[in-house]
Parts: C-alpha cells; structure tokens; sequence
C-alpha cells in the first residue's frame, strides 16, 4: 500500500500520519518521489480506508508486494522518462544505438554517425565494462566517459553508459546522461542504492537468471532511494539453447507491462549475440509492446574490443530502423525522432 500526501504536508503533520499508520499497519517508509511523499506501507495487505479522509492524503494506492513504487497501481497510464531530451516510455518508439565499447575517439565518432544516420536518438557505449575473463578489455574508465561526452557535444546524442560498481555512479552522472546496470549487477544493491540516489536516469537490464518479482524490486531498490526515473531492459535470459547468446524472453514485455509503470526496453544484440538475429527481434519487441530497443554497432566489427560478433554494420542498422520505422507506424507508435538542437560553436 502506498499514501500519497499533497504537496501542502506539513512536518507535523507527517510525523502524525506516520505514527498512526506504523502503529495500525507496520513500517512505513517515507518516499520523496518527483517533489512528493509518498508513503510506502509493505506490510498494509488490507484498506487503510480511514486515512483517505485526511485532508492531507491525496490517494492511497493498492499494492500488494514485493514491490509498491514500481507497481502499475501507482501510475495506470504507464511512466515516461526523458534522456538528454528524449522520451522513452511516452507515445514514441526510442532507438538507443552505438558500441559495445568505447574504445578511441574515431571509433566512437563513426559509431554517433551511424546512429545518427540510421535514425537512433541516444548513443550507448560503455566505460566500464564487466567482462567474463580478467584478461578481456575491461574498459577506458573515466576516459572512455570524457570521449563520450565530447561525443554527445558534437552529436547532440544523449547518452547510456554502464557503472558496475557504487563509486562509479557518480562520474558516470557527470559525463553521462543515463547510467546502465548491467545484467551481472542487478541484484548489486549498494550499487542500485546509489544509481537511486544520483539524480539521473537508470537502465536496468533484467539479471540473465532473475524473475520478474526480482527485477522489480531491484528497480524498487533505486525508486525507494528518490529516483523515479528506470527504465527495464530484456536483454535475454539462461536457457538451455546453444543457438543464440541468451535466450530472448519477449513474453516479459507484455507481463511486466501489466505489473508495472515503468518504461521496459529489449536489447536485440546483447540477447541474441548474432547480427542476422537483431532485425527481426527489433521488429519484434515493437510489436511486443516495448517502448524501445538498444542496439549494437560498429564501424568494424571484426576489430571491435567487446562484443563484436554481434554488433552490426552501420548500413546494417540503418536497413533495421527503417524496417522499424514502417512496423512502428503500423503499430501508431511512430519513432522518436532526434530533437533540433542549435548549431555548435566552432
Ligand atoms: C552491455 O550492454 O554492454 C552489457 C554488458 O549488457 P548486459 O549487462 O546485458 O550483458
Ligand atoms: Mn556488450
């Protein structure tokens, strides 16, 4: 159960409501979400009828658990999260493209010109990378996120870049726009915690082995700290196939969507690990109900650092996204298109 409280509370008030509602229905917890309090009660199963009638409670809302802040019962209508001037989750359809990897200032460049020209909005590409192997390229750190911002400044891209470790988070808020949670660190609370606390916008990717209740409440760790701005991403799951990388769960689409508010994404590239596969698992997410896709590319795949073997040519993207362009219209979902932006100086 969750009470929303006016903007008008007072501290006194409050600290009444919160008394009388501990003692009739358990631990609250207090909840600044976009300038209001909301009060989340977890262990009030039944109606607190009663506090409706405060003149301070705006509405109470009905969740049942595990998680309450990212139920669909607080938001019915779906949430929207804008990046670096962009929506996602609202009446568009957003593309995310760019590398695995950043890895040189020229790579990154032709990589932002390949989504550009394809017609993604948001350009992605990781700093920090978690790689399986110690012995793998594990990322430029703050120097990749300098060159991603330089690269935001030329392109006008907002941008999505991972942090796999709580002290990251912060100077991926100075040089990015979003930050990504990977797949391996979706249960890294301290991690979640401080993406909940940094005050930009957070791609949480599904855990390769996690339920749908633990991927909500892992968005619920970084809501229940302040942040109402996550977006999922299904990006494959743990099966037993050998054919693709991960298993590609576009069932969760519809299910989360029905369970929560919040935005959800599909990453063709990291689920299916193969280039011919991403395609017609974009068009399919669209027709899934996502409210976007992240896409791998690269100017060369074959020298790429990460995860080359399933990023695509930049002519290869540009073929995907116009596809989409005609699917997602049919759908009345048409694509998010880069907003104007004024000239750069020189
Ligand atoms: C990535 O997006 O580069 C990545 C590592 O993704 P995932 O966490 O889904 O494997
Ligand atoms: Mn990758």
């Amino acid at each position: 159960m969750i009470v929303e409280m006016s903007r008008t509370v007072n501290a006194h008030q409050l600290e009444q409501l919160l008394k009388s509602l501990s003692e009739q229905h358990g631990p609250v917890h207090p909840v600044s979400l976009d300038g209001r309090t909301l009060l989340v009660c977890p262990k009030a199963l039944g109606p607190v009828a009663d506090f409706d009638q405060h003149p301070e409670v705006l509405r109470t809302v009905h969740s049942t658990g595990p998680f309450h802040l990212a139920a669909r019962a607080l938001y019915p209508s779906g949430s929207r999260v804008r990046v670096g001037g962009v929506e996602i989750g609202g009446p568009g359809f957003t593309v995310i493209a760019g590398p695995c990897a950043v890895e040189t200032e020229e790579q990154l460049a032709a990589a932002a010109e390949a989504a550009i020209s394809a017609g993604a909005v948001l350009l992605r590409g990781g700093a920090y990378k978690p790689r399986t192997s110690p012995y793998e390229f594990q990322g430029l750190g703050e120097l990749g996120l300098r060159m991603l911002a330089g690269q935001r400044h030329l392109s006008g891209l907002g941008t999505v870049t991972e942090a796999t470790q709580p002290d990251e988070v912060a100077l991926v808020a100075e040089w990015a726009d979003m930050v990504q949670i990977g797949t391996r660190n979706m249960q890294n609370f301290p991690l979640l915690k401080e993406a909940g606390r940094a005050g930009l916008p957070v791609l949480l990717k599904r855990g390769m082995t996690a339920t749908v209740d633990e991927w909500l409440c892992a968005a619920e760790y970084i809501m229940s700290e302040g942040n109402p701005d996550v977006v999922l991403c299904e990006r494959g799951i743990r099966a037993f196939g050998r054919e693709t990388r991960f298993t590609l769960d576009l069932s969760i689409v519809p299910t989360v969507k029905r369970l929560s508010h919040l935005p959800v994404i599909v990453d063709p590239s990291h689920s299916t690990g193969d280039p011919a596969l991403v395609g017609p698992m974009t068009l399919a997410a669209a027709a899934a109900g996502a409210d976007g896709v992240i896409i791998d590319v690269h100017a060369d795949p074959a020298a790429a650092l990460c995860d080359g073997r399933q990023a695509l040519l930049p002519e290869e993207l540009k073929s995907i996204i116009d596809d989409l362009d005609r699917v997602t219209a049919a759908l009345g979902r048409p694509l998010v298109r880069q907003p104007a932006r004024a000239a750069l100086p020189i």
